[in-house]
C-alpha cells in the first residue's frame, strides 16, 4: 500500500500533516471508529479524503447541507478524487449510483435525510464501502447549536455495516456535545481527538454598540484586507453595505434573499478581491476557501459562543496577522431571552447555559482567548497578549460590599424574584409589589444608594455569570454555590468597567 506522506504529496501537494490530522489519518486507517474535533481550517476534510484514496471501496460522507457537498465536490474532483453527490438537486443520479456500485467512486456524499432512508442503505450493501464520514457531527446532538434530527437516525445505517469505520468531524463541540457525538454515533471516548482550538493569529476585540454603522465604518477604515461583516438581518445587511460603499472600499452584500446569481457573483468576486468588504447574514462564509481573509466584524451578537468562534475562525486562515471585532448591545441579550421562552422546553436549559457562556465572553474583563478557550475544554494561560483585554486592560471596581447587599437581599426576599423587583427592595422603592410583601420592613430595604443603585443589575448578572447566583425555572434569583464566600467575606467580588459610551452625537446613528 502506498505510504501515507506520498499520497499526501502527490494527490493533495502538501508536504506534511498539519495538528492533529496524522493522528486522526492513523486511526481511520487503522478501522477504529474516531470523532475529530478541530477547528474551521484545521484540515478536517483531508482525515477522510485521503484514506478515501487509499482504502478500497468507496467512504460515505454525510453532509448537512447540499451547497457544502456540491464544494467539497468540486475541490475533491480538482485533485483528481472519484467522487460524487447523491442529492435531490443532481441529475447523474443514475450514473452516480452505476459508478457507487462497479466501485468506481471513492467519496459518495448524501445529505442525513437520504443517508438514514431504506433505499440508501439497500443500494450500499451493492457497493463496497470504506468509511463513513460523518461530517458536521455536532448535528447529532440536541446540545449542540445545530441540531438536526435525522442525524440521530443514521445510526442503524451505521450498525448494518458494522464494520466499516465510522470518522465523525465538527469544528463545535463543547463537553457536553462531544459526549453526545460519542454516544449517538457509537464512538468509544478513546476515540475522541481534539484538536487545539488556538488560532493566535486572530485579535480579539468585542465592544458594547454605540452607533454600530460608525462603529463599523471606523473599525473597517483602520482594517485593510478583504473580510466579512456579519449583520443581524438582511434589511441591516444592505444599509450597512450601502453605507460602507460611501467611503470607497469595494462592498457586496450577501443574504438569502438576494438572487442566487448576484449572491454567486458576490462570493466569487470576494474571493478573488484583496480588499473587499462583504456585509452578510451568516449564511454566508461556510464552505469558502479563502485563507487570506483578514478580518471578521459582528455588528451583533453570534448564536452562541461556538457560533462566534467558527465565524471569527474564517478570517487569517494563511496564518497571517487577522482581527476580530465584535459591538454587542444589551437588547441582543433581551432578543435571545424572549426567543429562549419559544423553544421546547427540553432545550432551554442548553440553551440559557449558551447564552451565559456568551454574555461571559463579552463581558468579562479578562482575556477574551482564554474564555473562548476554556470554552473549549482547554486550559489556555492567563493572558493571551493578543485581545483587547490583553493590551488595554479594562479598569476594574471593588463591588463586594453590593455584591453582599444583593446576595442578602436575594435571601432575605426567600430566593424567587427576580432582579427588577430585587432592585426596587435595595433601592427603598416603595412600589405596590414591595408593601403589599411587606418588603420595606426588612433590613436590606433602601440600604443601596447614590452611585451604587446604579450598578446593581450590572452585579446581579455578573454574579449569575459566577455562579454566586442561579436563576429559578420562573425566573427568580437564587443564591448559587459561589454565594457563600462573597456573604462570608472570603471572597473579592470586582467587575470590569465598561468603557465608556460614546457620545450623543454618534449615538444617533445607532440602528
Ligand atoms: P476545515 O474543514 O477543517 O475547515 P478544510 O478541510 O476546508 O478545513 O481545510 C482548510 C484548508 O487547509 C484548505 O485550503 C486545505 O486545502 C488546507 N489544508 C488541509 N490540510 C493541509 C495540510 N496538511 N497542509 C497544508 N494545507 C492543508
Ligand atoms: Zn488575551
Amino acid at each position: 500500500m502506498a505510504d501515507l506522506l506520498d499520497t499526501l504529496k502527490t494527490t493533495f501537494g502538501f508536504s506534511a500533516f498539519r495538528g492533529v490530522q496524522h493522528q486522526v489519518i492513523d486511526r481511520v486507517m487503522a478501522g477504529q471508529r474516531t470523532a475529530a474535533i478541530m477547528p474551521t481550517g484545521a484540515g478536517k476534510s483531508l482525515c477522510y479524503q485521503l484514506p478515501a484514496v487509499m482504502l478500497p471501496g468507496t467512504c460515505v460522507v454525510i453532509s448537512p447541507l447540499i451547497a457544502l457537498m456540491h464544494d467539497q465536490l468540486r475541490a475533491a474532483e480538482a485533485v483528481g478524487i472519484k467522487a460524487a453527490t447523491l442529492t435531490s438537486v443532481d441529475t447523474n443520479q443514475a450514473e452516480t449510483i452505476a459508478r457507487f456500485k462497479s466501485g468506481d467512486l471513492n467519496l459518495l456524499y448524501a445529505a442525513p435525510e437520504r443517508a438514514s432512508g431504506d433505499g440508501f442503505r439497500d443500494l450500499l450493501s451493492q457497493g463496497k464501502l470504506s468509511l463513513f464520514a460523518i461530517d458536521e457531527a455536532h448535528c447529532v446532538s440536541e446540545w449542540g447549536h445545530d441540531f438536526r434530527p435525522d442525524y440521530r437516525l443514521l445510526r442503524p445505517l451505521f450498525d448494518r455495516f458494522s464494520s466499516v469505520p465510522r470518522l465523525a468531524l465538527t469544528a463545535t463541540a463543547d463537553e457536553h456535545t462531544r459526549a453526545d457525538i460519542l454516544t449517538q454515533l457509537g464512538i468509544s471516548e478513546d476515540g475522541l481527538i481534539v484538536a487545539g482550538f488556538d488560532r493566535p493569529n486572530i485579535r480579539y476585540n468585542i465592544a458594547p454598540r454605540a452607533g454600530t454603522t460608525r462603529q463599523i465604518s471606523d473599525f473597517v477604515a483602520e482594517t485593510p484586507g478583504a473580510g466579512i461583516i456579519y449583520a443581524q438581518t438582511r434589511a441591516q445587511t444592505e444599509k450597512l453595505a450601502a453605507q460602507l460603499a460611501l467611503n470607497g472600499r469595494p462592498t457586496r452584500a450577501y443574504h438569502a434573499g438576494l438572487e442566487a446569481s448576484v449572491r454567486a457573483a458576490n462570493q466569487a468576486a470576494f474571493v478573488k478581491s484583496e480588499d473587499m468588504v462583504m456585509v452578510a447574514t451568516i449564511a454566508f462564509g461556510m464552505g469558502i476557501d479563502k485563507p487570506d481573509v483578514r478580518f471578521v466584524a459582528h455588528a451583533g451578537l453570534p448564536k452562541s459562543i461556538e457560533a462566534y468562534y467558527q465565524e471569527t475562525g474564517r478570517a487569517g486562515r494563511d496564518g497571517d496577522p487577522a482581527a476580530a471585532q465584535l459591538f454587542w448591545g444589551a437588547d441582543d441579550f433581551a432578543r435571545a431571552r424572549i426567543r429562549l421562552s419559544e423553544i421546547p422546553e427540553d432545550r432551554i436549559a442548553g440553551e440559557r447555559t449558551r447564552l451565559s457562556a456568551l454574555a461571559n465572553l463579552v463581558e468579562t474583563g479578562t482575556c477574551r482567548r482564554a474564555v473562548l478557550l476554556r470554552h473549549f475544554g482547554e486550559s489556555p494561560p492567563d493572558n493571551c497578549g493578543n485581545c483587547d483585554n490583553c493590551l488595554n486592560p479594562p479598569a476594574r471596581t471593588n463591588l463586594t460590599e453590593l455584591a453582599r447587599k444583593l446576595l442578602s437581599a436575594v435571601y432575605r426576599t426567600g430566593q424567587m424574584f427576580g432582579v427588577g423587583h430585587i432592585e426596587a427592595v435595595l433601592t427603598g422603592q416603595s412600589n405596590e409589589k414591595v408593601l403589599k410583601l411587606g418588603h420595606d420592613r426588612l433590613s436590606v430595604f433602601g440600604i443601596v444608594t447614590g452611585d451604587e443603585a446604579e450598578m446593581v443589575k450590572p452585579v446581579a448578572r455578573a454574579l449569575l455569570l459566577r455562579d454566586a447566583l442561579g436563576q429559578t425555572e420562573h425566573g427568580g434569583l437564587e443564591l448559587g454555590p459561589e454565594a457563600r464566600a462573597i456573604l462570608k467575606g472570603e471572597a473579592e467580588f470586582a467587575i470590569a468597567i465598561p468603557p465608556r459610551r460614546e457620545g450623543k452625537r454618534r449615538r444617533s446613528n445607532d440602528q
